[in-house]
């Protein structure tokens, strides 16, 4: 777990500011959702976040050390995308292991890790088929899985559910919420479904523009016009 600060934030590309001085303070084991029209620049700050996209000024604070020039595997972050990025010729045991295989972590230790998180996401039965042989929520829990076995301190899910059907999505979404509850990890969630934000989040952040244009809790939100 650790606490996110983000200090002046500003993104350019080229000579057009996509992110205008954004300021926030996500608290330890805090569900954040980011949420917005398209193009607002939730990918963007997420991304900056994840250390996939450059600062172009301010700060980034994970666990108060500033991570501006750390690279993504130095942050200790997991991300989960809304693809799967499964590799298809793996078994869901091996997706889950290969973030750790690259690191010197033993194998006793891959499988330990491996088969906690299957348990967690109830996908144990199915660590030995290929995501093909999945439906499309359990593909989802192997994208999770692998990065409940990074250990990391914090989440960043980028529309992790916008590829499946209105029923599953409710239900992945529920499953999200409660898997953040027991693990107590710090979590940012980008969304532009505005229910789903509301569901998810202890606090949401409404990006409008490239602008924070409210960053409160749900009934705050809610109360507002
Ligand atoms: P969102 O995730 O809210 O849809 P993005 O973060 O993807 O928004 O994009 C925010 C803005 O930044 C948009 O105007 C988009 O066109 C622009 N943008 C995103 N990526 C790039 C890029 N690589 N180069 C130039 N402009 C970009
Ligand atoms: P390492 O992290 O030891 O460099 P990995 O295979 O775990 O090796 O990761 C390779 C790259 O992909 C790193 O930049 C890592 O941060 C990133 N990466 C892998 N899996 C994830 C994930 N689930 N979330 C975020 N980044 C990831």
């Amino acid at each position: 777990m650790a606490s996110i600060t983000l200090k002046d934030l500003v993104k350019a590309y080229g000579d057009t500011e996509v992110l205008h001085h954004i300021d926030g303070q996500i608290a330890d084991g805090e569900f954040v959702v980011i949420v917005g029209p398209s193009g607002c620049g939730k990918s963007t700050l997420l991304r900056m976040i994840a250390g996939l996209e450059t600062v172009t000024g301010g700060d980034i604070q994970i666990a108060d050390q500033v991570v501006n020039d750390l690279e993504p595997a130095d942050r200790d972050i997991a991300m989960v995308f809304q693809n799967y990025a499964l590799y298809p010729h793996m078994t869901v045991r091996e997706n889950m292991a290969y973030g750790l295989k690259i690191r010197r972590i033993s194998k006793a230790e891959i499988n330990r890790r491996v088969e906690e998180a299957a348990d967690i996401l109830e996908i144990r039965p199915y660590l030995e088929r290929k995501p093909r042989q999945l439906s499309g929520g359990q593909r989802q829990r192997v994208a999770m899985g692998r990065a409940i076995v990074r250990d990391p301190q914090v989440f960043l899910f980028d529309e992790p559910l916008s590829n499946l059907d209105a029923k599953l999505r409710v239900q992945m979404r529920l499953e999200i919420r409660k898997l953040q509850q027991k693990l107590g990890v710090t979590s940012i969630y980008v969304t532009h479904d505005q229910v789903e934000a509301m569901t998810l989040g202890d606090r949401l952040m409404v990006l409008n523009g490239g602008y924070v244009e409210q960053f409160g809790t749900p009934i705050e939100l809610y109360d507002r016009p």
